[in-house]
């Protein structure tokens, strides 16, 4: 691949929703690393509305080092909305993305950094392993990654939310006007020159996990939906294949009376009438889940609401950029 030697500045993304235990620890692991390795850098934390001493914790880690900076949310609007708002504010020439839990290795954030020196525009943390999680969560992960991956085009279980991004890849991904997007695979998406970089998945620090089974329900749907529109297909399908049942069971009961033999009655009519009628739902389900996203995108609400910052050059505002 052709690719130039450059060089530049590093911003150090992090979103934060009920991290008190781990943002001085954060930030400091993270200057330690890239100060050991001379490179220059920003770290920005985006306290997604955290109800515990987050807020105060980020202010306390910018007076402590300079290069520290912070942005708080009115309320918590989830880590996709702090992604975004963090990469609104991306002013320097690459940026890496990850968690302030430390689950993240901050070793490899050198490693990305030289990627990027040399020409590459996304550097992609792909997990080796999923950590200590249980073995429902890794199932559920797992088939959650296959759906993705089938519905998406692409291998999802090849990306994460651990990523570095050039200036252009975030001008990019601040430009697309869609509120429901999906991180992970808007990189993908935006194509560009690209490195991977594996990693093992940590323990967490401090804290616990933001996850609950129906947030997680939430989150893939939301996906699903902002990558594929086929779920509009297989209705259709559905439709069809119904249709297809209904006309062999015709022909059947045709055949068997033409036969000499009864055609089964009741039976066979509650069955296509409970059959028809799930489908009905199924169908006006997945529409209306549709029509619940194109609401969502007119209404053009705002991703998130910045409402106190701190540290240099930060703007404040809202989402809609
Ligand atoms: N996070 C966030 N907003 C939320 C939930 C999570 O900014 O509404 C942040 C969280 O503080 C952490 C990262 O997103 O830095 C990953 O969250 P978590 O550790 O809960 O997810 P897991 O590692 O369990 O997948
Ligand atoms: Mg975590």
């Amino acid at each position: 691949m052709d690719v130039k030697q450059r060089t530049g500045s590093l911003m150090v993304i992090l979103p934060a929703y009920n991290e008190e235990g781990n943002i001085q620890r954060s930030a400091d692991c993270i200057a330690e690393k890239l100060e050991a390795a001379s490179v220059s850098y920003r770290i920005l934390y985006v306290d997604d509305g955290s109800t515990d001493r987050t807020w105060e914790c980020i202010r306390n880690a910018s007076e402590k080092n300079p290069k520290v900076r912070g942005l708080h949310f009115s309320r918590n609007f989830g880590k996709e909305g702090a992604i975004f708002a963090a990469l609104c504010n991306m002013d320097l020439d690459c940026c890496v993305v990850m968690d302030a839990d430390l689950q993240h290795p901050v070793d490899k954030l050198v490693e990305m950094y030289h990627l990027w020196e040399l020409g590459y525009d996304v550097v992609e943390g792909v997990k080796t392993d999923r950590g200590q999680e249980g073995l429902l969560h890794k199932k559920a992960a797992g088939a959650f990654y296959n759906l993705m991956s089938w519905a998406a085009g692409f291998d999802m279980k090849r990306t994460s939310d651990f990523k570095l991004l050039d200036k252009n890849v975030v001008d990019v991904l601040v430009s697309v006007p869609e509120r429901k997007t999906f991180f992970r695979a808007m990189s993908f998406w935006a194509g560009f020159r690209r490195a991977v970089v594996e990693y093992d998945v940590l323990e967490r620090e401090a804290g616990e996990s933001k996850w609950s089974t129906r947030s997680l329900v939430r989150y893939a749907l939301n996906n699903i939906g902002s990558f594929t529109e086929k779920p509009m297909y297989w209705i259709m399908y559905m439709g069809i294949a119904i249709l297809g049942g209904d006309v062999i069971y015709a022909l059947i009961a045709l055949i068997r009376s033409a036969l000499g033999h009864p055609a089964p009655r009741n039976a066979g009519v509650i069955f296509a009438v409970l059959l028809t009628g799930s489908m009905i739902m199924i169908a006006m389900g997945i529409m209306g889940f549709y029509i619940a996203r194109i609401f969502d995108e007119v209404r053009q609400r705002p991703r998130f609401i910045i409402s106190e910052a701190c540290g240099s050059e930060i703007s404040m505002g809202t989402g809609t950029v």
